[in-house]
């Protein structure tokens, strides 16, 4: 296995989805070769994080109090014999009807009522957790894991320039679209170089920029339907990740800054962007 293929089945193996032989060469792959190590070690922390932050939502006490009323305003309706307390057959015999056709009516009631508690429930519990925003959390996996790959495996850059007119140019040639490349130096943000980058299945322009020993990269492309708009700051594993958009692109930035450097750089890049 090499490590596209094993990049590929880690969420797989990670949700116990994947069959124990390919588990077994996963496991393999992951003891010889540190970086996709690494890459999992990150991501599982990643899912666990967000499983303990995954929002829970408990049903308002208006909400219960409606049901209570619905519940006991059904029970006034039946007929009084249907909610005796006598002790009830299991299986009703088929004659005499009466009693039985009655038991089986609040029987059917009550299984009613007790759906309709349990999609409550199901809507105030399952609902928020299945719309948090988890495409936005695997991509900030993706990008952290891009972060740390360009680190350690010594590709910073593709085309190492403090030079914007080297890296833009350079940049233009190798995507279909034109990522602004602003100079940050007189700001404390000087430019390291440019990188080509995959992510979330389209290609992405990788900015590097330093600030003094911490370097920042910023994945850069046009939007896609599946990004979010919502600028968001977020810290994983003791990196930052700001996210912005402008119209033209989607950005994401990812360093071991501290917050209030990530964001300066942020409104720098969205001013410097702005004028060109
Ligand atoms: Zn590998």
């Amino acid at each position: 296995m090499n490590c596209e293929e094993a990049v590929k089945l880690m969420d797989g193996y990670l949700d116990g989805e994947l069959d124990p032989i390919t588990s077994q060469t996963i496991e393999q792959h992951l003891l010889e070769c540190p970086k996709c190590d690494q890459a999992y070690k990150i991501h599982g922390s990643l899912i666990r994080a967000i499983g303990n932050a995954s929002p829970y939502y408990e049903a308002p006490a208006e909400l219960r109090e409606r049901i209570q009323s619905s519940l006991r305003d059904e029970i006034a309706k039946l007929p009084t014999r249907s909610i005796s307390r006598e002790p009830q057959p299991l299986f009703p015999r088929r004659q005499p009807r009466p009693r039985a056709i009655l038991w089986e009516a609040s029987w059917n009631w009550l299984a009613l009522a007790a759906a309709i508690i349990f999609a409550a429930v199901i809507a105030f519990t399952l609902v928020p957790r299945l719309q948090r925003p988890g495409a936005d959390q695997f991509l900030a996996t993706q990008l952290i894991a891009s972060h740390v790959r360009s680190l350690m495996a010594d590709h910073l850059t593709d085309v190492a320039s403090s030079d914007q007119h080297t890296v833009k140019p350079w940049l233009d040639t190798k995507l279909d679209f034109a990522a602004p490349v602003p100079d940050l130096s007189g700001d404390g943000f000087p430019l390291v170089g440019g990188r080509l980058d995959y992510l979330d299945n389209h290609s992405a322009a990788a900015l590097v920029y330093q600030r003094r020993k911490h370097f920042i990269n910023l994945f850069i492309w046009p939007p896609t339907s599946g990004d979010s708009t919502a600028q968001t700051m977020v810290e994983r594993e003791g990196y930052h990740l700001v996210h912005w958009s402008d119209g033209d692109f989607t950005y994401w930035a990812v360093s071991d800054v501290n917050p209030g450097d990530l964001q300066n750089f942020k409104q720098l890049f969205e001013q410097q962007a702005a004028r060109h």
